[in-house]
């Protein structure tokens, strides 16, 4: 095993809402190596996306640990936070609504560097401003304009070289492709595993979308209600599915997966159930077609069924 970078011990992220309470996180542990992608999966709804903000801190947790370098930076204070801003940053999915309108693409990368005071001179500044736009393929034509002038897919590249810009370590991608056009999708994640390579980059790759992380994911945690339900590697999960809703998913993928074909089929019904005060029992078991009493009653926990696979489910 490599060095671990991240660790997420019993993070649970609760919110209070009008009718209970929401449980968006509930009790994630995993560990996430130096260099390595970690995808995570499942419907909007699930928690995932609470569960990279809430590990950036953009989110107060409710409770549990997150090491980072040894460290559980949810003790750390204000002027600690800043100095880990240089190392955390986010991809979002929609880099647009969350850039200023008003600068340029050259602004816009530059924000960054001016805030955290990355260099002495305004030379120096510019010169790694260029350098970034160069790192994620945008033209220097495109220095003096407008985010709102460009397309999706050079928006988005926007949004990564401003997660670049303070030469982070760890980066939570959330739904970094899922607004673009299938074909710019390719385009933009193949850049986006280039720079892992080449700058030693550790992702938490976000996504609904199972087929989005198959070929980049060096692990996938499947997300349900706010629960870990399955953990693997990211070609076991593929190979060997074992949770109903990984199986679920899986047949969801509109590329027919020639390993998985002429496996038994699953499929769920209706809607993500309410993470507001969940019941007791698997949280799957009002979609699940194999569900049985002993679903309805308990919980199951997350198991090790060898080979570092992770489920739960009372069927193993
Ligand atoms: Fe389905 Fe039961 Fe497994 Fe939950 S524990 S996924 S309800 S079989």
């Amino acid at each position: 095993m490599g060095e671990v970078l991240l660790e997420c011990r019993h993070l649970k992220k609760y919110f209070d809402v009008p009718n209970g309470v929401l449980h968006a996180v509930d009790d994630i542990s995993f560990s996430l190596e130096k260099g390595k992608t970690l995808g995570v999966v499942g419907e909007s709804g699930c928690g995932k996306s609470t569960l990279g903000r809430t590990i950036l801190r953009l989110l107060p947790h409710t409770s549990g640990e997150v090491i980072f370098e040894g460290k559980d930076i949810l003790q750390y204070s204000r002027g600690e936070m800043k100095e880990l801003r240089k190392k955390m940053q986010i991809i979002f999915q929609d880099p647009f609504s969350s850039l200023n309108p008003r600068y340029t693409v050259f602004e816009t990368i530059r924000e960054p560097l001016k805030i955290h005071k990355m260099f002495k001179t305004q030379e120096e500044t510019n010169r790694r401003v260029r350098e970034l736009m160069e790192v994620v393929g945008l033209a220097s034509r495109y220095e003096n304009t407008y985010p709102h002038e460009l397309d999706g897919g050079r928006r988005q590249r926007i949004g990564i070289a401003r997660a670049l810009a303070l030469t982070p370590q760890f980066i939570v991608c959330d739904e970094p492709v899922s607004a673009l056009d299938v074909s710019i999708q390719a385009q933009v994640l193949n850049l986006m595993m280039d720079l892992k390579d080449s700058m030693g980059l550790t992702y938490m790759f976000i996504t609904h979308d199972l087929s989005v992380v198959k070929h980049i994911s060096d692990e996938i945690i499947v997300m349900y209600l706010g629960q870990i339900v399955e953990k693997a590697r990211g070609d076991d999960i593929f190979a060997h599915p074992m949770h109903p809703y990984t199986k679920a998913l899986l047949s969801a993928i509109p590329i027919p997966d020639i390993r998985y074909k002429g496996k038994e089929a699953e499929t769920i019904k209706g809607e993500l159930s309410s993470p507001i005060n969940p019941k007791p029992g698997c949280r799957f078991a009002p979609r699940c077609p194999r569900a049985t009493e002993k679903c309805r009653m308990e919980n199951p926990e997350l198991k090790d069924m060898g080979d570092n696979h992770l489920v739960a489910c009372h069927l193993y």
